[in-house]
C-alpha cells in the first residue's frame, strides 16, 4: 500500500460515519495537480547535476494552497502527495482559509555547497512560478528547510515577478517581513494539544512525564515549551541516539551541548544513553514522536508504554500501529491537529504581510493558543459524538469543513 494511499483509511472511516456524499470524498481523495520539475544546476566544480523537484497542490477548496517544501535525499512523489493531503486536512481542522500543497526536493542539504543549495533552491522556483503565489499556493519551510531557503525563494519569485511578494510564502526571518514566533510555533501548539489531552485524560501537567523523538526545530521547541508549562522531560533522541534521566532533562541545556558537539545530542553528560528507538518504548505519560513518518508501527506498537501518545510529526503512526494503538486505548492526537500551530502562525504571517501590520508575539501566541484550543474542542468533540480516534475525529472536523463549500461552488 502506499503512503498515500495508508494516509486516507482515516478520512475513508469518517467519512462513512458521517455519510458523506461519495462526491466529495471522491475529489478530496486525489491532488488538484501534480508536477515534477527538473532543476539543472552547475556545481561548484563545472559539472551540471539535474536536480527533480515536486509540488503537489492537493486542495484550494477553502483558499490557497498552503505547505512546506521538504529536502530530502528519500523525497517521493506519493510522499509529497501524502503531505499535502495532510496540509489539506491540517488547514481545515485549524480552521484556517487555505487548502492544502507541499513541495519536496530530492536532495540531501548536508551533501551540497551553500552556493549549490541557493541554486537549487532558486531553480526550483522558476520551475514552479507560474503555479504559486499569495492567491495561488503559500510555500514554508518543512524537513530541512529554513528561513535562509525561505529568503532565497522570496527573493527569487519577487524578481521574477518584479515586485516585493512578501505574502507568497511564510516561514521568513523576521527582517524579512516573517512573524514574531513561527520558530517556536509548532513546538508551542504540540505543547497546547498535549496540555489539552492532559486535562481530558485528569492528568495534572506536573504530574506528567514526556518522551520526545526527533531533536531539530519541531523537537527542540516542543521540549523547550514543555519545560516551561512544567512539564518532566525525561528522554530526548536525534538521529545520534537517545538520552534519559528520570530526574528530568533541561532542553536548553540540551540544546547548548548539541551546538558544541556538531548538533548531536550522543553524550550529553549525566543522562544515561539509550538507543533512538528506546526513546518509543519508555513508560511516559506522553511520547511525541517529532522526527519523521512511519516511526510507530506494527512492529514496535505493542511494545509502546506511554499513556497518551502526541504526534509532532507529520505520519509518524502508520496504519497498522493505528489499530494496535486503539485496542490498547492509547489515545493519539494526530498531526493533523497537534502540529497545526506551525501552519497557523504561517497564516498570520500571511496576514500581517497583506496588510503590512505587525502583531508583537504576545499577541501572535495568544491567538495560536486560542485558535488551537478551539480546534482541539472540535476534533476532540466530534471524536466523542462517533465514538471514535481522535484521528478520524479530525477527519470529521475536515470534511464538514469542505463538503459545503463543493456544494455551493458547484464542484459537487
Ligand atoms: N511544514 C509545516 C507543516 O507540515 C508548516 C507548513 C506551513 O507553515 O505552511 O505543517
Amino acid at each position: 500500500m502506499s503512503l498515500f494511499e495508508m494516509a486516507k483509511i482515516p478520512m475513508e472511516k469518517a467519512s462513512k460515519l458521517i455519510n458523506l456524499d461519495p462526491n466529495a470524498e471522491a475529489v478530496i481523495s486525489q491532488p488538484e495537480r501534480t508536477v515534477e520539475v527538473s532543476i539543472p544546476v552547475k556545481m561548484d566544480d563545472g559539472h551540471v547535476q539535474v536536480f527533480t523537484g515536486y509540488r503537489s497542490q492537493n486542495s484550494t477548496i477553502l483558499g490557497p494552497g498552503k505547505g512546506g517544501v521538504r529536502y530530502h535525499q528519500n523525497v517521493t512523489l506519493d510522499e509529497v502527495k501524502t503531505l499535502g493531503f495532510w496540509m489539506t486536512t491540517k488547514c481545515a481542522v485549524a480552521g484556517l482559509p487555505y487548502g492544502g500543497a507541499k513541495g519536496g526536493v530530492i536532495v540531501d542539504p548536508r551533501k551540497v555547497s551553500k552556493t549549490e543549495l541557493e541554486k537549487i533552491t532558486r531553480g526550483y522556483i522558476d520551475k514552479i512560478a507560474p503555479l504559486i503565489g499569495e492567491k495561488k499556493d503559500v510555500p514554508a519551510p518543512d524537513m530541512n528547510t529554513n528561513a535562509q531557503i525561505m529568503a532565497w525563494m522570496c527573493d527569487e519569485f519577487s524578481k521574477i515577478n518584479c515586485q516585493y511578494e512578501p505574502a507568497f510564502i511564510t516561514g521568513k526571518a523576521v527582517s524579512m517581513g516573517g512573524s514574531l514566533g513561527r520558530n517556536s510555533a509548532t513546538g508551542r501548539g504540540v505543547i497546547t494539544a498535549t496540555l489539552e489531552i492532559l486535562k481530558r485524560e485528569g492528568i495534572k501537567p506536573e504530574d506528567a512525564t514526556v518522551a520526545i523523538q526527533g531533536f531539530g526545530n519541531v523537537g527542540s521547541w516542543t521540549a523547550k515549551i514543555a519545560k516551561e508549562k512544567g512539564l518532566k522531560i525525561v528522554a530526548l533522541s536525534d538521529i545520534s541516539g537517545g538520552i534519559y534521566d528520570e530526574n528530568g532533562l533541561d532542553p536548553y541545556k540540551v540544546e547548548a551541548y548539541a551546538k558544541e558537539h556538531e548538533g548531536l545530542i550522543k553524550g550529553y553528560p549525566g543522562a544515561t544513553a539509550i538507543s533512538g528507538e528506546a526513546v518509543l518504548e519508555q513508560k511516559v505519560t506522553v511520547l511525541i514522536p517529532a522526527a519523521m513518518e512511519l516511526q510507530i508501527t506494527a512492529k514496535n506498537a505493542d511494545k509502546i508504554q506511554a499513556k497518551i501518545i502526541v504526534e509532532a510529526a507529520n505520519g509518524p503512526t502508520d496504519a497498522d500501529a493505528d489499530a494496535i494503538l486503539e485496542k490498547k486505548g492509547i489515545p493519539v492526537v494526530p498531526d493533523v491537529l497537534a502540529n497545526g500551530g506551525g501552519v497557523t502562525v504561517s497564516y498570520f504571517e500571511w496576514v500581517q504581510n497583506l496588510y503590512r501590520y505587525f502583531w508583537t508575539e504576545e499577541e501572535v501566541e495568544e491567538r495560536q493558543e486560542k485558535m488551537m484550543v478551539k480546534a482541539f474542542a472540535n476534533v476532540y468533540d466530534a471524536a466523542k459524538k462517533y465514538n471514535t480516534t481522535l484521528r478520524v475525529g479530525a477527519y470529521i472536523v475536515a470534511l464538514n469543513a469542505l463538503v459545503e463549500p463543493m456544494k455551493l461552488r458547484g464542484i459537487i
